[in-house]
């Protein structure tokens, strides 16, 4: 399987290839060059399958031209060491965890297996790679921990120095080996631009092998698709139509799904779930996609003005509006509804949801009672544990809540940083010296 750019569907790139650019030369995203239909003796077996094998089901057709079938099981088993599972609300409301990973987050799905094929590039060209990544909390964590003791690999983390939470700044400090954390003065916008300047600079580019590892990359979308098949494995058996409810920021996951659903996992309907960063919505109901500044909310993963996947979503449908518009929903939620759906889900329901997890239940419901079809099975990715949000957790649901093992123990290392001002030629020397 090639790969093409968004903007240039005439190109064509290996998946290596496209792993290490992340973005096209052009400017645009990487897509794979068609979306492979899954056998249908494999859709119907998926039920026996577990998670690494329904991953590699579904990776296989992207990963087959570039490594061998042994590597890409290795992948699978060194990757997802931790499960997605189903669970019931009612008999026909389902939750899809997404935080059992080593960060709590659902995007250890995509940095774990983005790690093993980074590693195995780096083995099979003894070519050493330095990535940097510019976080404001939670992609960084998920990111170096998928990369924590990879050999031949140097992750640098910058997070700007006062503006993380601690639960936040003690993931990204407390890793170590080969992952440094950089405390910057300054902004998330100042990190971002010193990695990007880094980037840029011709004597770092050359002598570091510079390597981004950020939400964008190919390689973190393609293992996004494996939970949508293995929630469908998980369903109860039914004719009912399926539909999905993604808390969405940039849109990868929602992509992912969407690329799910064309590979034939049967998935009727998606609900895209909006905090009031809402440009995504816009679109839905004007056709017309509009940037703007994000604004922040409880859910802050979903702080986003300007979601980076929305023109992968156009591509899969050939920018087609109306049919973008028949597969996705959008609702958008307020803070205070959020809260209160925490509180609503955890009194009713017996369910805890983090801030991120209630934006896609309400606006699950929301579409449940809108739709005109009668029955559905409903499944809400929840895509963070609800202790890396305690405090408003505990705010709305009026309890104390307990931090998992992982959790707990990371919290009691010290924290271990450097400090540095934000200007790019005090960084440029501090990433010299390592190599020099
Ligand atoms: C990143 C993130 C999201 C948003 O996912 P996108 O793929 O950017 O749409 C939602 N919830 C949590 C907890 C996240 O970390």
């Amino acid at each position: 399987m090639k790969f093409y750019s968004t903007r240039d569907k005439a190109s064509r790139y290996t998946l290596k290839e496209a792993v290490l650019l992340g973005l096209a030369p052009d400017g645009g995203l990487f897509m794979p060059e068609e979306i492979p239909a899954l056998p249908p003796a494999i859709i119907q077996n998926l039920p026996e399958m577990n998670f690494k094998e329904i991953a590699f089901e579904l990776a296989w057709p992207f990963l087959k031209a570039d490594f061998n079938r042994a590597t890409v099981e290795h992948f699978m088993d060194q990757a997802f060491t931790f499960e997605a599972p189903l669970k019931p609300l009612t008999n026909d409301l389902f939750v899809l965890e997404l935080f059992h990973g080593p960060t709590l987050a659902f995007k250890d799905f995509g940095a774990q297996f983005m790690a093993q094929l980074l590693e195995q590039m780096v083995q099979e060209t003894g070519q050493e790679l330095t990535i940097l990544v510019a976080t404001s909390g939670d992609t960084g964590s998920a990111v170096a921990r998928g990369f924590f003791k990879k050999k031949g690999i140097q992750v640098v983390l910058l997070y700007p120095a006062n503006r993380v939470s601690e639960i936040q700044e003690k993931q990204l400090t407390t890793i170590g080996e080969n992952v440094t954390a950089l405390e910057i003065d300054g902004t998330f916008d100042d990190c971002q631009r010193m990695v990007k300047q880094a980037f840029n600079d011709p004597d770092l580019r050359e002598k570091l092998h510079l390597t981004s590892a950020n939400s964008i990359n190919i390689a973190r979308l393609l293992p996004q698709t494996f939970y949508y098949a293995a929630a469908f494995a998980q369903l109860p058996p039914s004719n009912r139509a399926v539909v999905v409810s993604v808390p969405s920021g940039n849109l990868g996951n929602l992509t992912a799904g969407l690329m799910a659903q064309q590979m034939g996992i049967p998935i009727h309907q998606f609900v895209s779930a909006l905090n009031v960063n809402d440009v995504f919505l816009h679109y839905l109901k004007s056709g017309r996609f509009n940037p703007r500044t994000a604004v922040p909310t409880i859910s802050n993963a979903m702080d986003v003005g300007n979601p980076s996947n929305f023109d992968r979503i156009l591509d899969l449908f050939g920018k087609n509006y109306s049919k973008i518009k028949q597969v996705i929903w959008g609702g958008r939620f307020s803070d205070a509804q959020t809260r209160q759906a925490i509180q609503w889900a955890y009194q009713k329901l017996a369910y805890l949801f983090d801030p991120h997890g209630a934006v896609g239940f309400l606006a699950l419901q929301k579409f449940l009672k809108e739709s005109k079809v009668d029955h559905w099975q409903a499944i809400v990715l929840a895509t963070a544990h609800p202790a890396k949000f305690k405090v408003v957790v505990e705010q709305s649901c009026g309890q104390t809540i307990a931090l998992p093992a992982r959790l707990a123990e990371t919290l009691k290392k010290p924290k271990r940083a450097e400090l540095l001002s934000k200007h790019f030629n005090v960084f440029k020397e501090w990433l010299w010296q390592r190599v020099t």
